[in-house]
């Protein structure tokens, strides 16, 4: 499976943040919570030969948490 680290700068507060993702989607700011902001950039984990521990299972249990 395609894994992605996503980097966002948000277009209300202007901070920046990255976050990992199975796929190139939108995120929320972590900072003000504006929703809904594209990634500026996204570099594909799966090419890089990282391997995550994480389980898919917790990031959508947190992103729809
Ligand atoms: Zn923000």
């Amino acid at each position: 499976m395609a894994w992605f680290l996503n980097h966002y700068k948000c277009d209300r507060c202007r901070r920046r943040w990255a976050d990992e993702w199975s796929c190139m989607c939108d995120d929320t700011c972590p900072h003000c919570g504006a929703r809904d902001m594209t990634p500026y950039e996204s570099e594909e984990l799966t090419t890089l030969g990282l391997k995550h521990e994480v389980p898919l299972e917790y990031w959508i249990t947190r992103f729809r948490g």
